[in-house]
């Protein structure tokens, strides 16, 4: 797969970013309370992947990067900003700004991505360069482990970019989740669960997920 995606998926935005929807606080996402947002649009297609709701490019809301920031950075008492998706690195044009932005403001970031270091062009290289923590690589069925904290298959490595944080902080490797129940009275599931003890926990029927968003 090559690197330079920016051409391919026609993501030119410098100050836009599209966003699949953002929770404002967890404890799931890497260390502290964090806020995420997940992006909308990735083309990596990794089989089993959770949120194919979030590859095409053509959805979810675009943000101006400066709003965005402002929205971020208004949220009190977090760590951090931890962003996934979709993939994050597929609209660097955005991020890169965002990310300045919201370092500026003492926020650390965490960035999920499927790409491995070498796939990335220079400025996906530079969006990496200023996160805090980083989990790498594609997300592979056959690796999938429910023993892994911050990464859902064995093959994707963390890495500490900035070298603010480092192997100490992420802990224990124990899977972590998080259910977060909507005003419509849907599921949201953040983190890396076993579904079947999710389900058997809400007493859900295994027929009927429509009302339950793994992210
Ligand atoms: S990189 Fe992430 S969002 Fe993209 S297909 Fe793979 S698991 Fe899904």
């Amino acid at each position: 797969m090559s690197g330079n995606m920016e051409s391919e998926v026609g993501i030119s935005s410098n100050s836009q970013l599209r966003v699949a929807m953002i929770i404002e606080k967890s404890r799931v996402n890497g260390p502290g309370w964090r806020t995420v947002v997940w992006v909308q649009g990735c083309t990596l297609a990794c089989d089993g992947c959770w949120n194919q709701h979030m590859w095409p490019h053509s959805g979810g809301e675009l943000w101006d990067v400066e709003e965005l920031s402002k929205k971020l950075l208004s949220i009190d008492d977090v760590e951090g900003v931890t962003f996934s998706g979709g993939d994050p690195l597929q609209q660097p044009r955005a991020l890169k700004p965002l990310l300045k932005l919201l370092r500026d403001g003492g926020r650390t970031i965490f960035l999920y991505t499927g790409y491995e270091e070498v796939e990335l062009n220079q400025r996906q290289k530079e969006c990496l360069e200023l996160c805090d923590i980083a989990v790498v690589g594609r997300y592979l069925e056959n690796q999938r482990s429910l023993d892994l904290k911050w990464r859902g298959s064995e093959n994707q490595r963390i890495i500490f970019p900035t070298g603010k944080y480092s192997e100490e902080d992420i802990g224990e490797d124990i899977q972590e989740y998080e259910v977060h129940i909507g005003e419509d009275g849907g599921y949201t599931i953040t983190g890396f669960p076993d579904l079947d003890e999710v389900r058997n926990m809400l007493g859900h029927p295994r027929e009927d997920d429509s009302d339950i968003m793994n992210i």
